[in-house]
């Protein structure tokens, strides 16, 4: 990487309007502080963009110099610490979210969260698709696809983008969408990084405003029975009905609801769009049977739709080893193994296994075509260790390892790209090979230098 001079720096604080900041200044750690807090990012410069002009002034900067660009919105992706290049912060790109109540569309700038479209659209009686954190930030959660609580019947979030503005490698802004610079709009449904700095999107939306959905809770002497049952049940439901099943080891902390305190307990969650009385219905049979330590399913505003999964909003610990992997089935076999490898019968260090039921919408491409990778699952995993760093270096890499060789015949090698951590192997596993090649060439077109990082090489390495 170039060196950057103290007089290029104060050149590239006369061309943009948002504050810059150089490693060593004392703001900069706050400026790129990660949601995973075990991350610390120290690049050689940040700037905190207020504009498009701004992000146009940084991206030819970083590319005048041979910086790696790295764009940061709320770090709820950030694995690896950044140590070198530009840096560029959105959170100033920000201030209303504009719905259009007759298109049924909101323009979403590069600053927003996820819940600020929530916010906007729920004053019209509409709805974003969304994921299970509506804290993350908005355009890096939808580069991804964007996997959530509605999936099944909405698809993936990205299916949902009318259009993208993006500024390229050359530091020109362009429109992209199903007829203007097509390739660029495929790859950004799905292709995450590497392709561009997008400073705004225009999103459609659904018209909801209740859901029967939210979440059950159960003891640790009903895991099995209810998870067992839950995994055939997803076989019989409609499209119009999500869940996800994940068993907890909730610690023993005063935060934590009482009653799960200190436990290990399976966390259903469901949304179902449609009369809740057929809600209640179809839910019935997974009441039959246990008891639930908490029942929160019922009628509840689309608005709520962060509080199925109820995330952290706060900033958390993440490990970067945490296993997500798509399944290429999931049948009664596949429940005893889990339940063998990470029941409440069993001691490992693994804070939540969530099996997400997908499939419905999520199966269906765009007309156009999108670079989303891994429609053809049912199922996905995700495998949390405890986010301990006196485990990181070998009890969870063996838990794990012992836990994954385990539940072999189910799993496939695909992950969604969204959940990687992993820069390496996000290319390889997250895409199939033609969308990788075609990402590539698009990456190629729009970025040949290899500037942004999420950049997808033709060989099918990428980094993160
Ligand atoms: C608690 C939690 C829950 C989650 N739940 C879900 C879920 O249900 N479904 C799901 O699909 N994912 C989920 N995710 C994953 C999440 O969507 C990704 O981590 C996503 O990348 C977060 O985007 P961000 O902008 O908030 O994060 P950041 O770390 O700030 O950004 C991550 C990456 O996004 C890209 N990016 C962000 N903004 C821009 C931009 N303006 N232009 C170009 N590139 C940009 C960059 O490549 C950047 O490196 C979850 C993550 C967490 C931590």
């Amino acid at each position: 990487m170039a060196e950057v001079s103290r007089h290029q720096l104060n050149l590239l604080r006369t061309l943009v309007s948002g504050p810059v900041f150089a490693r060593g200044d004392d703001a900069l750690a706050a400026e790129v502080a990660a949601y995973n807090v075990l991350v610390t990012h120290d690049p050689d410069l940040v700037v905190g963009a207020e504009s498009e002009a701004d992000v146009a002034a940084a991206v030819r900067f970083a590319t005048e110099h041979s910086l790696p660009l790295t764009v940061f919105a709320t770090g709820h992706g950030s694995y690896v610490d950044v140590t070198e290049g530009l840096m560029l912060t959105t959170s100033r790109l920000a201030g209303e979210v504009a719905v259009d109540v007759e298109g049924r569309t909101a323009t979403v700038a590069a600053g927003h969260r996820v819940s600020d479209i929530v916010a906007a659209a729920a004053a019209h009686g509409l709805a974003p698709v969304v994921g299970s954190s509506t804290s993350v930030g908005a355009i890096g959660y939808i580069l991804g696809g964007g996997v959530g609580p509605l999936a099944r019947t909405f698809g993936m979030s990205s299916d949902w983008v009318r259009s993208f503005r993006v500024v390229t490698a050359e530091g020109e802004l362009v429109h992209a969408d199903a007829t203007h610079s097509p390739d660029l709009f495929w790859a950004l449904r799905g292709g995450k990084g590497g392709l561009g700095v997008v400073t705004a999107m225009e999103l459609e939306l659904v018209p909801l405003e209740t859901l029967y959905g939210g979440s059950i809770f159960f003891d640790p002497e009903h895991v099995g029975t209810v998870f067992t049952a839950w995994l055939e049940w997803t076989k019989t439901v409609p499209e119009a009905l999500t869940s996800s099943a994940a068993i907890v080891r909730f610690p023993p902390l005063e935060f934590i609801p009482e009653p799960l305190r200190g436990k290990t307990a399976l966390h259903l969650r469901v949304a179902y769009v449609g009369e809740s009385s057929e809600g209640r219905r179809l839910l019935a049979p997974l009441r039959r049977v246990a008891p639930a330590l908490i029942d929160a399913v019922g009628d509840m505003a689309a608005s709520d739709i962060g509080s199925i999964h109820n995330d952290p909003a706060d900033p958390i610990p993440l490990w970067d080893g945490n296993v997500q992997r798509l399944l290429t089935h999931a049948d009664a076999g596949f429940a005893e193994a889990i339940l063998e490898t990470v029941g409440p019968d069993v001691d490992v260090p693994v804070v939540a296994a969530e099996v997400r039921h997908l499939g419905g919408a999520t199966r269906r491409d765009v007309p156009e075509g999108s670079a989303v990778g891994g429609r053809s699952a049912d199922y996905s995993l995700l495998l949390a260790g405890l986010p301990d760093p006196s485990l990181f270096a070998s009890a969870l890499p063996q838990a794990m390892e012992g836990i994954t060789g385990r539940l072999a015949p189910w799993l496939s090698e695909t992950t969604l790209i969204n959940f990687q951590a992993k820069p390496g192997e996000a290319a390889v596993s997250s895409w199939p090979a033609d969308i990788r090649a075609r990402l590539a060439e698009v990456g190629e077109a729009y970025d040949p230098r290899g500037i942004f990082s999420g950049h997808v090489a033709a060989d099918g390495s990428g980094k993160m």
